[in-house]
């Protein structure tokens, strides 16, 4: 024994399976990535064994020698990577360390003012089903109407809330926003009511480590910008699923005793030993150069988009992260019908709320897309143009079974022409 193919033969070949969907379907959801082969490797390693509660030269058990420096050497890498003064690597997840950052910033009850989620927000910036929405006061500005340069981040009504309602932080970032989000105006904002700001960078994480989304950690001056900046590490950043939050010093301490032993219990030093790997990689050279062609990608998708027929929000993307209207393509197609018809073509993406969304989020009108995972597999432009054919095809001919198993055929042999990292020899 000692192997799961021999010992658990059952979830080895459900492993497999899914081996081969992420590698014979397209994957377009935003949020994902394919990792190195390297991340995996440290995600898979004796480093789960170990119980390290605490932080380096701070543990609870012994033992902690080796993972002290595992774990130092990720903060160490993401302080450079973000020009952080401050970092913690142990968040589990996005919600996690959004969730710290609450626990140790405010007391329940506190205003909060955050992007609202029909417009792009997440979950965790207060929705009612959220512990945020039920242990804070979450208001939630918008985003400015359709036109030219509509639909970016409203920022003259956050400053109305922020007056009206003096929130002690300020959230900026989203979970579905294709454009650039400047901290400059937050920070004025947020300084005229004497609010913290905190920046969610979950889904541009990597963008920022690449220096082609500026840094919320500072203005375009070079003031301090947000207080703190959370994200996951499996987004754009491409490392394995987990949070990790920056900051400058002030604020260190509270939320690193926040996370623990606030809320969080042992941290997961083999995810943070795959954190340290995916950081040090995102400081390589070619991070920049894949980062870039994510966003040269994310362009030549949307104008593709466009030209079968789509309407962008914002009328494109500056980022990974496209969000799609379907009512100019098709009225009677909604988000849920779009996705499953996709879904049989082998495309694999989620719906999403547009902006003033006439639907409910379970069937919504708009579609999100990203370009990190398909970038990560070596497309191109001239890919992006063909998936946007794909797309459009299975789309329009939904109803035609013989139509959208031809496009899956297509769309399989492209995804074998462009394997992910882990089928690489
Ligand atoms: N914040 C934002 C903006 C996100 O998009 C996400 C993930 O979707 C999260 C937080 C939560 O991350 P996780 O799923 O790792 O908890």
């Amino acid at each position: 024994g000692g192997h799961l193919r021999s010992d658990d033969p059952e979830l080895a070949s459900l492993i497999d399976e899914e081996t081969k969907r992420q590698s014979t379907t397209l994957q377009l959801i935003a949020s994902e990535n394919f990792t190195s082969l390297a991340v995996m490797e440290a995600t898979a390693s004796v480093l789960t064994n170990k119980y390290s509660e605490g932080y380096p030269g701070k543990r609870y058990y012994g033992g902690n020698q080796i993972i002290d420096k595992v774990e130092t050497l990720a903060i160490e890498r993401l302080k450079r990577l973000f020009n952080a003064p401050w970092a913690n690597v142990q968040p589990h997840s996005g919600a996690n360390a959004n969730a710290a950052v609450y626990f140790a910033l405010l007391k329940p009850q506190d205003t909060v003012l955050a992007m609202r989620l029909d417009q792009g927000g997440h979950l965790t910036h207060g929705s009612p089903v959220n512990f945020s929405g039920q242990l804070y006061n979450f208001v939630g500005y918008g985003v400015t109407d359709k036109g030219d340069g509509g639909e970016t981040i409203n920022f003259d009504n956050m400053y109305e809330l922020a007056l009206k309602h003096r929130p002690k932080l300020i959230v900026a970032g989203a979970t579905a926003y294709p454009r650039v989000i400047t901290v400059d105006r937050v920070r004025e904002i947020a300084d005229e009511v004497g609010a913290m700001v905190m920046f969610d960078a979950a889904h541009v994480a990597g963008l920022i480590a690449a220096g082609v989304y500026p840094n919320p950690l500072y203005t375009s001056s070079g003031g301090k910008g947000a207080d703190v900046v959370t994200f996951t590490t499996h987004k754009t950043l491409r490392g394995p699923r987990g949070g990790a939050i920056v900051g400058h010093e002030e604020h260190g301490s509270v939320i690193d005793r926040a996370l623990f032993p606030g809320f969080q219990g042992g941290p997961l030093e083999n995810t943070i030993a795959a954190k340290a790997v995916a950081f040090l990689e995102a400081l390589q050279p070619e991070f920049r150069l894949y980062q870039e062609q994510v966003v040269r990608n994310a362009r030549a998708f949307a104008d593709a988009l466009e030209r079968q027929g789509f309407r962008l929000v914002s009328g494109g993307t500056d980022t990974h992260l496209l969000l799609v209207d379907l009512q100019s393509f098709d009225p009677e197609l909604s988000g849920k019908v779009a996705q499953e018809a996709l879904d049989r073509a082998g495309i694999t993406c989620n719906r999403n709320q547009i902006p003033g969304d006439p639907r409910s989020p379970f069937v919504t009108s708009g579609l999100r897309f990203g370009t990190a995972a398909m970038t990560t597999t070596g497309m191109e432009e001239e890919q992006m143009r063909q998936v946007a054919e794909f797309i459009a095809t299975a789309l329009r001919k939904r109803e035609d079974e013989s139509e959208v198993t031809r496009v899956r055929a297509e769309v399989e042999a492209l995804c074998l022409k462009f394997p992910p990292p882990f089928l690489k020899k």
